[in-house]
């Protein structure tokens, strides 16, 4: 049988640094449980850039298309800010995931219990904390036509659209009640039906779905602004979020926030499936390249790895073996290793990037 393939791309600045982790933690499933992966590396961002005079090369995006999942460092950084728009390292990451067509965006708000301090809300609204936000990424307001800054009279008017198909919303729909039967079975869809007709057809084509194929998973809407006010006093309500472009771009940052620091969170990006069943995806760290503690082992990896995490559970259909990931980095947090972004007030020798690694394979081996 062919092994699933994973093509990683480490980027610049941490994005290396907190890869090198990552495929410790590959080799590990591989060595220890027979979960062997066909492992390629690539270039994108600014590295790329040096390399080939553009932020993503046809080749890496060809290779990309062809993997069962891609898994992302971070790009971007101060030598490459006075670039040309077009080839900025950060258009190499947008092309990716336009080509690629990923349009379900996968934010988790997961509060490890040791972590739990970290949040600006109380402990107890926060502790245990697992949401899942499903936000479209490839269409709404960031997409819709017409746009720009035009002239009129005497004075400029500011032009976006918000615009959906009923076969995006539809889509998007679809990979959030899947993700509910996965985990509590829950879905909320939030949008702003009161005053917007994008809403209203977002609301219906949701409900249509639900109604002609995930009848078993509990449905509820809500109007966005709502949304965000029972994130922040109730959380735990909530199991899988599913919105539009806008808003879930403003709801995930504001959920992931709960959960403490950038270091931590995880993301996945997925597309249409492919031949083999298995969505495109793309999986990364939400943070970027940090280049104010770039090389100097400071950074945080559990955000890398908890994105392979991501594509155990997603890609690869291992999700006992993501859970079994989870839990060891829940078990390092606990028992007290904290990288640099982690201490807060606590007077704690921060560990290095490579021995929060360690310690994440450690106690993965205490599974054995
Ligand atoms: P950033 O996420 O890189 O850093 C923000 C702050 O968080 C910094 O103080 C950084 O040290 C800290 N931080 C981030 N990740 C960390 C980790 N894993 N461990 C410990 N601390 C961590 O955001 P920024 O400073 O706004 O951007 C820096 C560069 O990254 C820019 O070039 C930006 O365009 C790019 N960027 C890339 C992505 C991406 O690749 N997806 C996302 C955001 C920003």
């Amino acid at each position: 049988m062919t092994k699933p393939s994973i093509l990683i791309l480490p980027g610049d600045g941490i994005g290396p640094e907190v890869m090198k982790e990552v495929r410790k933690v590959i080799d590990w499933y591989g060595t220890n449980l027979g979960l062997a992966f066909d492992v390629s590396e690539d270039l994108v961002g600014g590295v790329a850039y040096d390399a080939h005079g553009t932020p993503l090369h046809d080749s890496t995006l060809t290779k990309a298309q062809e993997v069962d999942a891609v898994l992302l460092g971070a790009v971007g950084g101060p030598d490459y800010d006075n670039l040309d728009f077009n080839v900025k390292p950060e258009r190499g990451l947008l092309r990716l995931r336009k080509e690629m067509d990923l349009f379900a965006n996968l934010r988790p708000a997961q509060c490890f219990n040791a972590l739990a301090e970290f949040s600006s809300l109380k402990t107890e609204v926060v502790s245990g904390l697992d949401i899942m936000i499903v936000r479209e990424l490839t269409s709404g307001i960031y997409f819709g036509e017409p746009r720009g800054i035009i002239e009129e009279g005497n004075e400029r008017i500011g032009i976006n659209t918000q615009r959906y198909t009923e076969s995006e919303i539809d889509r998007v729909a679809r990979s959030a009640f899947e993700l509910a039967r996965r985990r509590g079975n829950k879905v909320c869809s939030m949008e702003k039906a009161n005053v917007m007709e994008s809403g209203v057809l977002w609301r219906e084509v949701v409900q249509k779905v639900h109604d002609e194929d995930y009848r078993d998973v509990e449905l509820s809407h809500m109007y966005a602004d709502a949304g965000a006010m029972q994130l922040c006093r109730w959380p735990k309500q909530f199991d899988v979020i599913v919105t539009d472009n806008l808003f879930g771009d403003l709801l995930s940052d504001a959920a992931a926030m709960l959960t403490g620091s950038l270091g931590m969170l995880p993301s996945a990006s997925l597309g249409t499936p492919m031949a083999n069943g298995r969505p495109k995806a793309l999986y990364e760290p939400v943070h970027g390249s940090a280049p104010d503690i770039a090389g100097e082992g400071k950074a945080n990896p559990i955000a890398c790895i908890l994105s392979f995490a991501m594509a155990l559970r997603y890609s690869f259909d291992e999700g006992k073996e993501a859970d079994r990931l989870e839990a060891a980095v829940e078990s390092v947090l606990a028992d007290g290793f904290r990288t640099a972004d982690l201490l807060g007030e606590k007077g704690v020798d921060p560990v290095t990037t490579q021995q929060m690694g360690d310690a994440i394979l450690a106690a993965l081996n205490s599974t054995l």
